[in-house]
C-alpha cells in the first residue's frame, strides 16, 4: 500500500487493488502493443474480443460457473436488474417470493411490483434489519416463480452465510450479490440467477454482471426493452450494442488478480480475518462501539457501527480522515459509521482502523 494512497472504506465505488490500478496505468496509452487505449478500441475488434473473452473465462474459473449458465456483462447497475429479473423470468401475473433483509432487498421488491406479483415472505424491518430469517420458518409459496434474496445488505451489514432452498414451482433462487460478489466461493448451481454491480469487489461502476441459467433465458415479457432482454445479450455474447468496454477490461484485471491470489478460497480467508479483527474490536470495547447486527450474520464486507456517545461520531470520522482513513460515514439512512472492507482493502487498512478506534476510545472514555 503506497503512502500517497488513502485507506478508502467507501461502500462503492470502492477501493481497487493497487497492482491492478498500476497495471491499467501502464497499459492506458498503448494496450499491449496495439497502439490504442482500451478506451479507444472497437468493441468488435480482435483486441477487445480477447479482453471480454478472457474476463468471462477467468470469472467462470473463479466461481466454477457451470456450462449451462450464461455470463452477461451489462449496464444500468443492479438497480436495472430489479426490473430485468422479473421481466425476463416471470409473466406479469406470476407470484414471486421476496425475503427483505434490508434496504436493497426492499428496493428489489418494490421494483418487482411493476412487473409481477411479488410477496414479502419475511421482513427484518421491525428489527431494524439486523437479522437473516431461520430458513425453517419461511413460508414459501409453492406457486411462486422464484425466491429473491439480497446476499449481502450493503447498508445494514447483514449477510447470508448459507442460502435457503427455494420451494417454488421451479426451484429458482435469485440473488443480488452486488456487495459480496467474488468475496468467497459460491455454489452457483444453487441459483437460477445471480446479479451484481461491479463497483464494490470487482471493478469500476458501469458494469453489471448477470449469471443466469440458460433455461431461464428466452421468455421475457413482450414489453421488455431490448437492453434488458437476457436472450439478446446472451446470443450476442454481451456485444449486442456497445458494452462498457473499459469497465469490463478493469473487471478482467481484477479477476486475474483474484486468481493469482489463489482464487476465492484464499480471498475468503483474508476477508474473514479482516472482518474478525474489526468485529472483535467493536465487541471488546465495552459498549463504546456497537454493531447492531446479530453476530452469526454479520457481513464480512460492510461493517456498520455506532458510538455509545453518538455526539462523537462526527469527530471520529473527521479524525480518521486526518489519518488517511476515509469514507467511514454510515449511509445517510442509518447514520453512525460503516467500514466497507471489500476484497481490495488490505489487512493493514483494517489494522490501522482498529488501532485508531482503540486510541479514540482511550481519549474519550
Ligand atoms: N444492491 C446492492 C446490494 C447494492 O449495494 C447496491 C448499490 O450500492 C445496489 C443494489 C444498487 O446498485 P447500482 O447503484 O449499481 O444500481
Amino acid at each position: 500500500h503506497s503512502s500517497d494512497r488513502v485507506f478508502n472504506f467507501a461502500a462503492g465505488p470502492a477501493t481497487l487493488p493497487e497492482n491492478v490500478l498500476r497495471r491499467a496505468q501502464s497499459e492506458l496509452y498503448n494496450w499491449r502493443g496495439s497502439g490504442m487505449s482500451v478506451m479507444e478500441m472497437s468493441h468488435r475488434g480482435k483486441e477487445f474480443l480477447s479482453i471480454i473473452q478472457k474476463a468471462e473465462s477467468d470469472l467462470r474459473t473463479l466461481l466454477e460457473i457451470p456450462t449451462e449458465y450464461s455470463v452477461l456483462f451489462l449496464q444500468g447497475g443492479a438497480t436495472t436488474q430489479f426490473a430485468a429479473v422479473p421481466l425476463n423470468i416471470c409473466k406479469s401475473d406470476d407470484a414471486v417470493d421476496h425475503i427483505v433483509t434490508g434496504s436493497w432487498s426492499d428496493k428489489a421488491f418494490k421494483e418487482a411490483q411493476k412487473y409481477c406479483k411479488p410477496n414479502v415472505i419475511w421482513s427484518g424491518k421491525s428489527e431494524k434489519y439486523t437479522k437473516i430469517p431461520s430458513f425453517d420458518d419461511l413460508k414459501q409459496n409453492p406457486e411462486a416463480r422464484f425466491l429473491h434474496i439480497c446476499a449481502n445488505e450493503t447498508i445494514h451489514g447483514v449477510e447470508f452465510k448459507n442460502y435457503p432452498t427455494p420451494k417454488n414451482q421451479n426451484g429458482i433462487l435469485v440473488a443480488d450479490m452486488s456487495s459480496n460478489f467474488c468475496s468467497k466461493p459460491v455454489d452457483v448451481s444453487k441459483f437460477g440467477l445471480i446479479y451484481a454491480g461491479a463497483q464494490k469487489n470487482v471493478g469500476p461502476s458501469g458494469v453489471t454482471i448477470v449469471i443466469v441459467r440458460n433455461d431461464l433465458i428466452g421468455n421475457a415479457q413482450g414489453l421488455t426493452p431490448v437492453m434488458l432482454d437476457y436472450k439478446i445479450h446472451a446470443e450476442n455474447n454481451s456485444l449486442y450494442n456497445t458494452p462498457p468496454c473499459y469497465g469490463i477490461y478493469m473487471c478482467g484485471l481484477v479477476f486475474e488478480d483474484l486468481l493469482e491470489q489463489g482464487g476465492l478460497v484464499e480471498v475468503e480467508k483474508k476477508n474473514r480475518k479482516k472482518a474478525e479483527i474489526l468485529y472483535q474490536a467493536i465487541d471488546e470495547s465495552n459498549g463504546f462501539f456497537r454493531c447492531p447486527v446479530e453476530k452469526s450474520v454479520r457481513s464480512f464486507m460492510n461493517v456498520p457501527f455506532t458510538l455509545e456517545k453518538s455526539e462523537l461520531e462526527g469527530e471520529f470520522i473527521k479524525e480518521a480522515a486526518k489519518e488517511n482513513m476515509v469514507q467511514l460515514k454510515g449511509h445517510r439512512s442509518v447514520g453512525g459509521m460503516r467500514a466497507s472492507i471489500y476484497n481490495a482493502m488490505p489487512l493493514a487498512g483494517v489494522e490501522k482502523l482498529v488501532a485508531f478506534m482503540k486510541d479514540f476510545q482511550a481519549k474519550h472514555a
